[in-house]
């Protein structure tokens, strides 16, 4: 399959670490064809603590990124640079969202629920009061909800992790069963079907509590019947040394579930490729 790596942070984002030129060099030294930063718009507030989107901070720093970008690419031909970003879903900023794609020539958007009735479900800090005193049809139920809104909105190419309330939900609910949710989450699968959005395969999850994709083996095959088209795959790594993590799970899982392209960006206008290589005659 080809080698790429569409969901990734460095230093200019607000969690992530690493040069630009280290990750690049890391890519190529783990033999990948394509890099994709997808670096959070909003940054966290020193003055009040909350996480906020300033449409100037934000482009400065894509734009910054992109220059970046522009310089090593020639450096660099066996490795295509993309820029992307992760754009979280609150209807709060979705005016700025939008506005900071008027102004950055993005390669991907792709788009995040992490927070659900104001509270975190995803960084380890303050996870737990959002699953306290819920039980598993209410956390999940609602956080597909939060994902359903975000369809709604669309302003983006590919939904990032698609259940990534599985994340600490499995350390209160055990393993995720897809079955009680399956209604709900085929509707997420042909709502993006209709609408033309992608779906990323998160391979963090296999190092995480999960011990599987984002999502994993089961909703993928959902997404196959729901005739899901664009389809990445991202290790959301945040530092170097975990730049391929989970990475030959994701691919693998991809194929079981009966993929056979995968979709590649440039000025998020998307082209799918075979997900085999051909193998030459005589092999
Ligand atoms: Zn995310
Ligand atoms: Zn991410």
């Amino acid at each position: 399959m080809v080698r790429v790596n569409y969901h990734v942070h460095n230093e200019y984002s607000s969690d992530g670490r690493g040069s630009t030129e280290d990750f690049c060099q890391t890519a190529i030294e783990l033999g990948f064809d394509e890099i994709c930063f997808t670096n959070h718009a909003e940054m966290l507030s020193l003055e009040t603590g909350d996480w906020v989107v300033d449409l100037v901070e934000a482009r400065q720093r894509f734009e910054q990124l992109q220059h970046e970008i522009e310089r090593l690419q020639p450096e660099y031909p066996e490795l295509r640079i993309l820029l992307g970003a992760e754009f979280e879903y609150r209807p709060e900023w979705v005016e700025t969202l939008e506005a900071l794609v008027d102004s950055v020539d993005f390669d991907l958007i792709i788009g995040a629920v992490h927070v659900v009735d104001g509270q975190q479900i995803s960084s380890s800090g303050s996870v737990g009061s959002y699953f306290k005193g819920r039980d598993v049809s209410e956390a999940y139920g609602r956080y597909f909800e939060a994902v359903d809104e975000m369809l709604d909105w669309g302003g983006f190419d590919v939904v990032a992790h698609l259940d990534l309330v599985k994340r600490f939900g499995v350390k209160h609910y055990g393993p995720l069963d897809v079955k009680p949710f399956e209604s709900q989450i085929r509707g997420l699968l042909e709502k993006m079907t209709s609408k033309g959005l992608g779906l990323e395969v998160n391979t963090s999850g296999v190092v995480q509590a999960p011990a599987e994709p984002y999502p994993g083996l089961q909703i993928l095959k959902l997404a196959k019947e729901a005739r899901v088209a664009t389809v990445t795959i991202g290790t959301d790594s945040h530092v170097l040394i975990s730049f391929e993590q989970g990475w030959e799970v994701g691919d693998l899982i991809l194929r079981q579930a009966g993929f056979t392209e995968l979709t590649l960006f440039s000025h998020r206008i998307r082209k799918n490729v075979p997900i085999e290589v051909e193998p030459e005659e005589g092999e």
